[in-house]
């Protein structure tokens, strides 16, 4: 069993972009500029936003990290989107999810500029990216096919079963899965699937997007198998000096043995997401 190294494989592909932004700079170029919204203070979006604004710095991106507070409305929310659209100093920017509840959040995502829009999550680049056209790729999927593609992991003609159907992971993976040069055999799975199990034991490539923890047991995945978790659920833990630890959707003890390869949480996913917003930053500012 191989453990797949998200963290070094992120930090690698952030020394490649810093690279190219000093070597552009050096020929008398702007840096690329990223801005994050911020609207309140969940502990997980701190955290995301705040790893965002880390890697902009070791890029040599600049940053700016907007706040708002839980009242702000959607009318406000929209101006603000507006005149990022029209700032010529922003290159991309991206609203931190999840948005509360009396804000509508497809309105936010399709009011981006799909140009600006970095994570991906315009209808737009949506589309594009099922059609196989140029477009930024939603970063988790994207991140995940990095990872496969610099472990010279095999996909084509092999089948990859994904569990979860989310707009953000499950949905956007099978696209670039299925996609021609990556030509990976796609099943997606999800709460009413039946014989969940019958299904997981035929993936060559399973990935978990389900939120739970340890739910991929043993007895689901195929001896050899490659196995990316891309679940991130806090769980209490009083060892700990934040009071929890993130746990992945897979039973990785049980599990990393009868893998191939297979992601560690953390470690794995996570950095990989972050590495490719960065990507889609660099190409927003070309
Ligand atoms: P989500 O929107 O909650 O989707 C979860 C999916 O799991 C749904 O499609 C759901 O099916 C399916 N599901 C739930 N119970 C199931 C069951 N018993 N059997 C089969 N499928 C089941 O979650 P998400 O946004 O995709 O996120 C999934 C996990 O990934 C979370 O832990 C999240 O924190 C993590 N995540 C990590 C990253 C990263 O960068 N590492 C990025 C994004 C998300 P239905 O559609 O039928 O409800």
């Amino acid at each position: 069993m191989e453990l797949i190294d998200g963290k070094a494989t992120a930090a690698a592909i952030r020394a490649e972009i810093a690279t190219e932004v000093e070597k552009r700079v050096a020929e008398g170029g702007r840096r690329p500029h990223l801005v994050a919204v911020l609207v309140g203070h969940d502990g997980g979006s701190e955290s995301y936003v705040a790893n965002k604004v880390k890697a902009c710095a070791e890029c040599g991106f600049r940053s700016t990290l907007i706040r708002r507070e839980n009242d702000v409305t959607e009318s406000e929310m929209m101006e603000l989107i507006d005149n990022l659209n029209n700032d010529d100093d922003v290159d991309g920017f991206i609203i931190q999810l999840p948005l509360p509840a009396h804000i509508d959040e497809q309105k936010i995502t399709a009011a981006v500029n799909p140009e600006k829009d970095v994570d991906g999550f315009n209808p737009v680049n949506v589309g594009r990216m099922s059609l196989g056209l140029p477009c930024f790729k939603s970063a988790t999927p994207a991140g995940i096919v990095e990872l496969l593609r610099r472990y010279s992991i095999p996909t084509r003609g092999r089948r990859c079963v994904i569990i979860g159907r989310s707009n953000i992971v499950g949905k956007p993976l099978a696209s670039l899965m299925m996609q021609k040069g990556v030509d990976a055999t796609v099943t997606v799975c999800h709460s009413a699937s039946e014989g969940l199990a019958d299904i997981t034991r035929e993936a060559d490539i399973l990935v978990a997007a389900v939120g739970r923890p340890g739910f991929v047991t043993a007895d689901m995945v195929k001896p050899g198998a490659v196995v990316i978790d891309v679940g991130t659920t806090r769980v209490p833990d009083a060892s700990r000096k934040s009071g929890f630890r993130l746990s992945g959707d897979v039973d990785f003890e049980n599990v990393a043995p009868k893998c191939s390869y297979i992601t560690p949480v953390p470690g794995g996913v996570g950095p990989m997401t972050i590495a490719m917003l960065m990507l889609n930053t660099l190409q927003a500012s070309r």
